[in-house]
C-alpha cells in the first residue's frame, strides 16, 4: 500500500505506537535484516518511515505482528 508519509502520519505513528514495519513482523530475521519469506524489505523497514527517509515506505501485505 502506497501512501504519503508526512507529519500527520508521523504523529499518529507515535501517538498510537503503530507497529507495521519488518522489525515487528514474525517473518523478520533480525540477524540478517532480511525477510524469511524472501521479499525485498528495504521499503518495509522502520528506517523507510523515519522523518529523514525519502518517503518511500510502504506497508507489506504479509506483515504478521510478533
Ligand atoms: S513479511 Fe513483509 S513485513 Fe514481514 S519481514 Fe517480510 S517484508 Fe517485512
Amino acid at each position: 500500500m502506497r501512501f504519503i508519509v508526512g507529519r500527520e502520519f508521523d504523529a499518529e505513528r507515535a501517538r498510537y505506537a503503530l507497529r507495521h514495519a519488518c522489525e515487528d513482523c514474525v517473518f523478520f530475521v533480525a540477524e540478517t535484516g532480511r525477510c524469511a519469506n524472501g521479499y525485498p524489505n528495504a521499503m518495509h523497514r522502520d528506517a523507510a518511515f523515519a522523518p529523514e527517509a525519502p518517503g518511500d515506505g510502504t506497508f507489506c501485505k504479509d506483515f504478521e505482528l510478533l
